[in-house]
Formats: structure tokens, C-alpha cells, sequence
């Protein structure tokens, strides 16, 4: 999917300041830029009509695993995961959202010099959009192995959202789209099913539900998590995370991914082979609309997950 530019007068925060996204430019020669030495964040909000508010998801984990992964580049971000998620807040306020949104959080090596060499100026920016769905999954998606291998822990970590290693999903997705996928699945260089270019994967096989681990170089998902506790709770699921061969994607009963962006995105064909019965299975179905439920705040036992935005007060949260 392909999204619009957003609109240049979106207030974003950028430089400490509220200042409007087409005045939020950097230097030709910022170190991120040419290096790719920036860590980023992806985080949902959604807008329920009938609560008339908008719900952030788990913003708090997200700018959490942000700030970690940014030590991973030796990047600071001075700001606690709890003030990030409250700047959030004020920002869909300020833009005045009622709509579905993406979180967009950048942190980044801004020297404007020439020089690998990384040194202490960093800088962070948070910008917001509307967004809707990143993929129709309605009907299933189709998803390639590519011949691309994941990045190794030991190259560029990718448990990471550093900005350099999306080339490896960019390349892949390019691949997997000539191939007539709608979208990748990485094998790490064991041949161990990974991750896609942008979400997680699992495979539902013999009454479980199987994901690869850490050690399988995914990105831990935050959608993942809330996925796997949906699972445990809700549909008393056993889930086990092991490491996946690719044959297995070719007899499992349902495979899909999940993502912040892509939400629950179950896929029918792998390799242009048809997963199970080649429809959407009753899994990745169930798993969805237990997801749209707590992410809408519609589920009282999910509702620690979200930080509604037009209800600020401590006391407002936790009703
Ligand atoms: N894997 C990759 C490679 C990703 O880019 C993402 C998106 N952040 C995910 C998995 C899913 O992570 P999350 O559920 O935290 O969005």
C-alpha cells in the first residue's frame, strides 16, 4: 500500500517546539541521513466513534523499546516513555484528530558533517497522521519467501528499528511485489522462518500457535505480545515460540502476520501455495476481532493498554 503525503501544516514536534511538518527539514548532510543512524517507532491510535475519543495503543511499551533500541546507537532521548506518550497526546490534540492515526517517532544522529564517526548530537522528532488500513485483508493476503536473508543480530540488530536496516525490508517487499506477493517473509541465514518486511509472523499448526523467537532476528512486536496474551487468555490457546522451517508454512492449518500497522493480517497463499483450505482461517479471525475490540476500548481487561487522548485526567485513565 501506497500512503499520501500528509498535510505540511500537520503539527509535529520537532526541535523541542510544536512547529508545522513542512518547516520540520534537516540538513542534507545529517549523519542519519547518509549513515541511516536513526531508530524509529511505529504506534497506532484509533478513533471509536461511540466513546468519541481516541485511543493510543500501548504508547507507553512503544517509547519504551524506543528509547532501549536508540542505546543500541548510543542515541539519548530526553524524555521518560511517559512524558513521550503524553507529548503524543497533546499533538493529536493540537492537530485535533478524529480519526484513526500513525505515530511516527524518530530519533537520530543529526551532526551535519562529513564522517561515519558518530558523535553526541542527537536529536528526536514526533510526527502524526491519519491513517487507515495499511493492508484490505479482508480477503487474505499472499505472501512470498523472498531470497533476500533477515539482518543478523550480528550485522545490524534488528530487534532494533534502526533506520539503515529497513533497506533489507525495502528490498525485500520490492522483491516479493515483482513476484506477485503482496508481501516478503524473511529466513534468517539458517534457513529459520523470521519475520516479513514490516510485522511478525505466526503459524497456527496442531491446535498451537507456533511464532519465531528473539533469537530468530524479529523485531519483538508489541503486537505480537498483545496478540500472544489474547491467545493465552481469551481463546485458551497453548503458544510456543520456536523456530519455523519454511516447509512448515506450507502445512500449517493458518499462517498470518501482525504489526502495529498491519494490525492482524492473515495470509492464504505462501509461495503461491494455498495456506490450509486457501480462505481465512477461524484463528486469525477470531484473534482480529478480539484485537479491534481491546484496541477500540471495548474490552475492560485490555483497557491498561490505551491512553485516551481526549480523556487526560489520571482519574479519567483508569475509569
Ligand atoms: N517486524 C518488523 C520487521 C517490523 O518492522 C515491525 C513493525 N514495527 C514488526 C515486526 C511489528 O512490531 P510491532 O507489533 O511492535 O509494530
Amino acid at each position: 500500500m501506497k500512503t499520501e503525503a500528509p498535510n505540511p501544516n500537520t503539527i509535529v514536534w520537532f526541535n523541542e517546539k510544536f512547529i508545522p511538518l513542512g518547516e520540520a527539514n534537516v540538513n542534507i548532510l545529517t549523519h542519519a541521513l547518509n549513515y541511516g543512524t536513526g531508530v524509529f517507532e511505529g504506534i497506532r491510535g484509533y478513533f471509536e466513534e461511540k466513546q468519541q475519543d481516541l485511543f493510543l495503543v500501548r504508547p507507553v511499551e512503544h517509547y519504551q523499546r524506543w528509547k532501549r533500541n536508540a542505546g543500541i546507537l548510543r542515541i539519548g532521548i530526553p524524555k521518560s516513555a511517559t512524558d513521550l506518550a503524553a507529548l503524543t497526546a497533546e499533538l493529536c490534540r493540537r492537530n485535533g484528530f478524529r480519526s484513526h492515526v500513525y505515530v511516527r517517532p524518530l530519533a537520530y544522529k543529526c551532526s551535519a558533517r562529513i564522517g561515519v564517526a558518530p558523535d553526541e548530537n542527537d536529536a528526536y522528532a514526533i510526527v502524526v497522521v491519519p491513517f487507515g488500513d495499511y493492508f484490505d485483508s479482508t480477503k487474505g493476503l499472499r505472501a512470498g519467501v523472498v531470497s533476500w536473508r533477515r539482518v543478523e543480530d550480528t550485522a545490524i540488530p534488528s530487534r532494533a528499528k534502526i533506520c539503515g536496516a529497513y533497506v533489507n525490508s525495502v528490498l525485500a517487499t520490492d522483491e516479493a511485489r515483482h513476484n506477485g506477493h503482496d508481501e516478503a517473509i524473511f529466513l534468517t541465514e539458517e534457513g529459520h522462518v523470521s519475520d516479513s518486511a514490516t510485522c511478525n509472523l505466526f503459524i497456527f499448526r496442531n491446535g498451537k500457535l507456533v511464532t519465531p523467537p528473539g533469537t530468530d532476528n524479529i523485531l519483538e512486536g508489541i503486537t505480537r505480545a498483545s496478540v500472544i496474551d489474547l491467545a493465552r487468555n481469551e481463546m485458551r490457546l497453548e503458544v510456543v515460540e520456536r523456530s519455523i522451517s519454511r516447509s512448515e508454512l506450507y502445512v500449517s492449518d493458518e499462517v498470518f502476520f501482525t504489526g502495529t500497522a498491519v494490525e492482524i493480517a492473515p495470509i492464504v497463499a505462501v509461495d503461491h501455495r494455498p495456506v490450509g483450505t486457501g480462505e481465512v482461517g477461524p484463528v486469525a479471525t477470531k484473534l482480529r476481532s478480539l484485537y479491534v475490540e481491546a484496541t477500540r476500548g471495548r474490552l475492560l481487561n485490555y483497557r491498561q493498554w490505551l491512553w485516551p487522548v481526549y480523556r487526560t485526567t489520571a482519574a479519567d485513565k483508569a475509569a
